[in-house]
């Protein structure tokens, strides 16, 4: 059954060709997860040549053919402007992912303090301390000091109004959805004083969101492993939890999740089953290691052509793998440890519309060639996502 999720744990799977979702039915059966199998943001549509309609009927199709008869969700992702919103709506998602980041003004964080006071004019400072100065309660998540007020009000003040504004019209036109506040992609992690400042913002403005995916410390980069300290992590995501257990009313959600095997722990510890997991390259992977095992000769043209787009294609992604870093391939036997690569990895995730773009219909077909392997390859890959959530 198609429907919101509200604050059921629940883990995304985001699928580039619709041929995935029979492997993801197969990896989160039976474990208390409430699954999105359609997820796409209107980004990844763009490369992939898809519509929001079309990726919904292909999880459907799946959906049903799987006999998957509990609920499980549809999620819009990264939606930027108020136009983005319609075709989703009209193919039926129930999940809104909102990415208020371009509104937000990274510079207020370090400008001087006559810039600040000149970008904060409009800004309601008695309301603002009245709200938020309370100098006799240290909280886990710090204190606020009327500068840093300041600071949180004009980095985020329009971000929280296209919100606002995306929520209202969002609400004008579906009843009942979730809702997803995503600032992931700014330039700084968000800390946990400045979530408590855009949670409460958001809640005392009427919007009623059922997640929110801050931006952690370190690097999450797609499709491999957490790079930075967990210590610190840990340390901070205690205090971002004690943000969401203080209002008590969201999930916390975690993007680029794909492959952070080292932070599953962590956000199971602090979140328990208030979160939500995004994933999506991680199973165009898969399908590159079916591929690579039993396509090989399809598998080097690919690779060549990614090595070749990777300087280019990496420009709208955090990532950091160097070409001249991929092990070299003497034989094909080679080509499956390529997915195990660092390198490798990243290179052929962020060139997937490139790739796509010349290959797509002959990868398409080799899956459904090879579909049995494709399952049962998603399905161990995501086991060992999923048991670490438990
Ligand atoms: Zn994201």
């Amino acid at each position: 059954m198609l429907t919101p999720l509200s604050l059921t744990p629940s883990f995304g799977f985001g699928d580039r060709f619709g041929l995935a979702t029979p492997g993801h039915i197969a990896a989160v059966r039976g474990t208390g997860l409430a699954p999105i199998f359609a997820q796409q943001s209107v980004r990844e549509n763009a490369r992939t040549g898809r519509t929001p309609q079309q990726v919904l009927d292909e999880a459907r199709r799946a959906v049903e053919a799987a006999g998957w008869d509990a609920p499980w969700g549809a999620d819009a992702d990264h939606l930027k402007s108020l136009d983005d919103l319609a075709p989703f709506v009209a193919a039926g998602y129930t999940f809104f992912t909102i990415d208020p980041g371009e509104h937000v003004d990274n510079a207020a964080a370090s400008d001087p303090f006559a810039v600040l006071q000149e970008k904060a004019r409009g800004v309601d400072q008695d309301q603002l301390a009245a709200l938020y100065l309370r100098p006799d309660e240290d909280q886990p998540w710090g204190r606020f000091a009327l500068e840093f007020l300041l600071r949180a009000a004009v980095k985020y003040g329009r971000a929280i109004e296209h919100t606002v504004r995306m929520y209202r019209r969002l609400s004008e036109m579906k009843e009942d959805f979730d809702f997803e506040v995503s600032v992931d992609e700014t330039d700084a992690p968000t800390t946990p004083l400045e979530h408590f400042f855009i949670a409460s913002e958001l809640i005392r403005r009427g919007v009623r969101f059922t997640s929110l995916a801050p931006r952690f410390t370190g690097r999450f980069e797609k499709g491999v492993d957490y790079i930075g300290n967990l210590v610190e992590l840990d340390a901070e995501m205690a205090r971002h939890a004690a943000v969401t257990a203080h209002f008590g009313t969201y999930k916390i959600s975690l993007h680029s999740g794909s492959d952070k095997f080292s932070v599953y722990p962590l956000l199971a510890r602090h979140w328990g089953k208030r979160l939500h997991v995004k994933t999506a390259g991680t199973s165009y992977l898969e399908a590159l290691r079916v591929l690579a095992r039993l396509e090989p000769a399809l598998f080097r043209r690919m690779l060549d052509l990614a090595r070749e787009r990777y300087p280019s294609d990496r420009a709208s992604y955090h990532v950091s793998a160097e070409v001249d870093k991929i092990p070299p391939i003497s034989a094909d036997a080679d080509l499956p440890a390529l997915l195990d690569d660092f390198h490798a990895r990243e290179v052929l995730h962020v060139t997937f519309g490139s790739l796509l773009g010349r290959f797509g219909p002959e990868l398409r077909a080799a899956l459904v060639k090879h579909e049995a392997a494709y399952r049962d390859g998603l399905r161990a890959h995501f086991k060992k996502h999923l048991d670490l959530l438990r």
